[in-house]
């Protein structure tokens, strides 16, 4: 849904000082990094603006949520070639506990540490290049309250690598018309048997044998056969599911039929408000939705009208190609209100006079800036700038570097 003019110009100035404030601010010291880090914010207010003015969301988000996604691949395997010559891991790296704490670990993580006290990743508490294990689980837990599954297109570095190839082709070279939902509850499976097994061997299981990130971040170094095994595994699941499988089926199957760490967000991020709603009165059925909506998160109700599973991403697809207009970001129990008769229309009347112009205006503002749409976008939109950050800012220092040095190592 569309916001006024006005509406969108002061919330983009809102989302403009706030960003200079949260990512601009930050790198004064490092003057260096002054210049990307303006693009960056001006890019992100542009963005907000054309979200909140144009009512779509999913074409803007993409762009920005893939950027991020290979950015971070980008920076993240640099910065390993240039600390340790390679992305493998060695056997050294994992007994000193300075592998880098991954956000898709920490299932595994937290009933060993919560009952036997034992950290079975092997990471700093505190500490080495990416703050250790709490700054990463207290990124993810604000996330959590924040976003809730919207974490998964808005926060989560990884989202935009399976989320860009789904865009490569613009029709699904593989069908997914006759797919069970019940393919939906996969990650689910994969986050219970990962998270007894490591309870079990008190070991990081999925990272050692199951994650198909690896092809894109670290992995362990092949010395024997058991690590050649896992380097078979690793490449075959990342190159199915990060990458062939988007392409053919133009869906996010690494994030919609694998990731334990989705899985968990599905079930904790209930614990955040907002939701994307469908209202019943205004589908058609057409069925659009169910077909494009690139996790499988909405099937059809005993109505036949659209409904929405809780592995949602909040990505928008579905809000912008609907054709009808019946879904919309809104919280538990209260939909968006946006296009609809409001108290700014009553006053406005068919003939305002001068008082009541500039007081429906006002009352207008209030009552768009304070949408649960509007808040969601708002709060999503700032949380994925500033974590996106500094990705964003070392990717083009590195794409300047390879410009001008032909390297994207900066030593
Ligand atoms: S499903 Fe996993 S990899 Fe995908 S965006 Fe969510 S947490 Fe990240
Ligand atoms: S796209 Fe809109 S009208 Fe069509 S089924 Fe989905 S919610 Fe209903
Ligand atoms: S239901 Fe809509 S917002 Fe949620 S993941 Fe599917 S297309 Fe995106």
């Amino acid at each position: 849904m569309k916001r006024s003019l006005t509406t969108s110009v002061i919330l983009t100035l809102v989302m403009f000082l706030l960003l200079a404030v949260f990512v601009l601010a930050p790198q004064i010291a490092r003057r260096a990094n002054l210049v990307p880090a303006a693009l960056w914010v001006i890019a992100m207010a542009i963005g907000t603006f054309l979200i909140l003015h144009s009512g779509k969301v999913y074409r803007y988000r993409s762009a920005f949520f893939v950027i991020y996604g290979f950015a971070f691949v980008l920076v993240f395997s640099a910065h390993l070639i240039e600390g340790r010559g390679s992305m493998a891991l060695s056997q050294e790296t994992i007994a000193r506990h300075e592998v880098p704490m991954c956000p898709v670990a920490i299932p595994q993580v937290i009933a060993p540490a919560v009952i036997k006290g034992i950290m079975i990743f092997p990471t700093k508490l505190i500490g080495g290049p990416y703050g250790g294990f709490v700054p990463v689980l207290f990124i993810w837990l604000v996330g959590v309250v924040t976003l809730g599954r919207a974490w998964c297109s808005w926060g989560c570095f990884f989202g935009g690598i399976d989320e860009g190839f789904s865009k490569v082709l613009r029709k699904p070279r593989l069908s997914t018309k006759s797919m069970h939902p019940r393919w939906r509850y996969l990650p689910f499976a994969v986050l219970i048997v990962t998270v007894m097994w490591a309870f079990a061997v008190l070991e990081p299981v999925y990272c050692k044998w199951l994650c198909p990130l690896k092809l894109v971040t670290e992995y362990r170094a092949i010395t024997d056969l058991r690590t050649y095994v896992q380097a078979i595994i690793f490449i075959t699941l990342g190159m199915g599911l990060l990458i062939i499988l988007p392409i053919l089926m133009k869906k996010r199957t690494h994030c919609a039929l694998f990731c334990p760490l989705g899985a968990l967000q599905s079930v904790v991020g209930l614990a955040n408000p907002y939701r994307v709603r469908v209202d019943k009165d205004l589908c058609v059925s057409c069925g659009k939705c169910e077909q494009d909506c690139p996790t499988f998160s909405i099937t059809k109700g005993e109505d036949k009208k659209s409904e929405t599973f809780v592995t949602c991403v909040r990505c928008g697809k579905c809000i912008d190609i609907c054709p009808a207009g019946a879904r919309s970001y809104g919280l538990v129990g209260r939909p968006s209100t946006l296009g609809r008769a409001k108290l700014s229309s009553h006053i406005r009347g068919d003939r305002p006079n001068t008082l009541q112009r500039p007081l429906a205006a006002l009352v207008g503002f209030v009552e768009e800036a304070l949408d649960p749409s509007t808040l969601f976008l708002m709060t999503a939109i700032l949380f994925g700038a500033i974590l996106s950050g500094s990705f964003v800012l070392g990717a083009m220092w590195r794409l300047v570097n390879l410009a001008v040095h032909g390297t994207l190592l900066l030593h």
